[in-house]
């Protein structure tokens, strides 16, 4: 009996594999960063080789660690950076242009073109999303249009899509060799091209966009098996059986299945995730409507979700383009030596503002400058641009459900900042609660890859294993949280129009 199940969490900066107990403890990790490639203003990309390459050598790493081999796991989940877009040739696996990242911003003239017949709204009733450049859909666009050779080659039937779960599954499972060329409706719900209700690709706005319908992936639930690892992997024969986008993994991981059951992660980008069961509700406040999970053929649910572009980000960029700090922990001392953010509010509109606002040609503004300001204020605005930012979202869900929530869970790289939580509660007016495990993303992947194999039971199952580990309580008084926050959504109001 295998006791353990490994999951592979493809993010942003790094290519993780974790292995879980029964418990859901982490019993070993592996984990490489990858290149961030910045070609010009406003374009991330990541090389999808790299990507691949370092998964595999991650899984040897966790494995090796734990001294524990395939026979000991039970199945692999997936959990990855969701609308980071990689197109490859079928024959060669060879991928056409590198990945290009969900935070890439070249795609605005197509948004710009297809919003201009209809608004960038017009598809949001069958796919819960405004037209952005963040979606993989006009990524996808993009690189049809500018590579050359790519649209004929796609008509051809000859190049793949996929999101970064897809290219590592289709590798995984034998690439040009079988590989399966799947996604799950979590990932599928972000490309702009997937009907919310019916669970397939709408073949009238794949038609407005002209991407040929070959190159999309099988839209597959969240937790089922995909099919085995293939034969020269350490896993081989291993089951591949869940994949979620990554925010909906953390979702998982901290066991808010049910309606109201909100998380919020503080990554590079902050995520928040309001649960609506099988309801699809459509927000008037700049959310996004999106899918929470299905788990094999049973019901589909639906989420509510504020995404925030720029969180942890901010705090790298503090790093490595002023050199304030050596290091991101560092961000908290600095921020320690003053009381007060000092006046400054810095609103890090870097790749435009998402939610709420979804204003793609604002850009990043630090106001309230006086004589007095100093670094320590500007590491204290910039953790609290986070807060704010997850205030704005949260007073969205308030006003979309109706609902107002009485405790946020919280998970992510971030949420080691305790200056950061206390502020966050403060803000909120409502606790802060951080799980023991705090990787709920790669936890979230294993979970619905073991209940799709029988490792875990059902859900009560997994509800035992999370355990609280810190609670921050607000103690700002509400006249003060009020001024504050005023002057953040002024600052705020200063970032836009900045395009022309
Ligand atoms: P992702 O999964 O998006 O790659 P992580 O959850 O690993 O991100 O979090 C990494 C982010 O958190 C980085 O952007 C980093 O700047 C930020 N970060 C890490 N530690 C701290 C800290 N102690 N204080 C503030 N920010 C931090």
């Amino acid at each position: 009996m295998a006791d353990y199940v490994l999951a592979i969490d493809q993010g942003t900066t790094s290519t993780r594999a974790m292995i879980f107990d029964h418990e859901g403890k982490v019993v070993s990790t592996g984990q490489l960063e990858h290149q961030q490639i910045f070609p010009r203003a406003g374009w991330v990309e990541h090389d999808p080789v790299e990507i691949w390459n370092n998964t595999r050598e991650v899984i040897g790493q966790a494995l090796s660690r734990a001294d524990i081999t395939r026979h000991d796991i039970a199945a692999v989940g997936i959990t990855n950076q969701r609308e980071t877009t990689v197109v490859w040739e079928k024959a060669t696996g060879k991928p056409v242009y590198n990945a290009i990242v969900w935070q890439d911003t070249r795609t605005q003239s197509i948004v710009d073109r297809f919003a201009a017949d209809g608004g960038v709204e017009r598809f949001k009733d069958t796919v819960g999303l405004p037209l952005s450049t963040y979606f993989a859909g006009t990524k996808i666009v993009w690189i049809l249009e500018n590579v050359d050779g790519a649209r004929e080659k796609a008509e051809n039937g000859e190049l793949l899509f996929g999101t970064t779960d897809t290219w590592v599954l289709w590798n995984l499972t034998g690439g040009t060799d079988g590989g399966v060329h799947a996604t799950d409706v979590t990932n599928a719900s972000r490309t702009l091209f997937m009907d919310l209700r019916t669970l397939a690709w709408d073949e009238s706005i794949l038609d407005v966009f002209g991407v040929p319908k070959s190159m999309l992936p099988e839209i597959r639930s969240s937790s089922e098996v995909y099919g085995a690892v293939e034969s020269s992997s350490l896993l081989r024969e291993v089951p591949i059986a869940g994949i979620l986008g990554d925010q909906q993994a953390a979702t998982f991981g901290q066991v808010a299945f049910e309606v109201g059951e909100a998380k919020n992660t503080y990554g590079t980008g902050n995520f928040l995730i309001f649960p609506t069961g099988t309801e699809i509700v459509h927000s008037t406040n700049g959310l996004l409507t999106t899918m929470a999970y299905r788990l094999g053929d049973g019901e589909p649910h639906y989420a509510l979700e504020g995404s925030v572009a720029v969180t942890g980000s901010l705090i790298q960029w503090l790093r490595d383009n002023l050199g304030l700090i050596g290091s991101a922990p560092e961000v908290e001392a600095l921020a320690k030596t003053v009381d007060d953010n000092g006046g400054a509010y810095f609103v890090p509109a870097f790749s435009g503002l998402f939610a709420p606002y979804w204003r793609s040609e604002a850009r990043g503004a630090l106001v309230g400058l006086t004589r007095f300001v100093n670094k320590g204020h500007i590491a204290r605005a910039a953790l609290e641009a986070t807060a704010f930012q997850s205030r704005e979202v949260l007073d969205a869900v308030n006003a979309d459900t109706g609902d107002e929530l009485k405790e946020l869970k919280v998970d992510g790289g971030m949420v080691a900042n305790d200056l950061l939580m206390q502020f966050q509660a403060d803000i909120l007016g409502v606790p802060v609660v951080r799980p023991v495990v705090a990787e709920t993303t790669a936890l979230g992947a294993a979970y619905a890859a073991g209940l799709a194999v029988g490792f875990w039971k059902d859900f009560d199952d997994l509800r035992k294993n999370w355990q609280e580990d810190a609670r921050w309580e607000p103690k700002m008084d509400a006249a003060e949280r009020e001024r504050q926050y005023r002057l953040w959504k002024k600052a705020v109001t200063k970032t836009f129009d900045w395009v022309d």
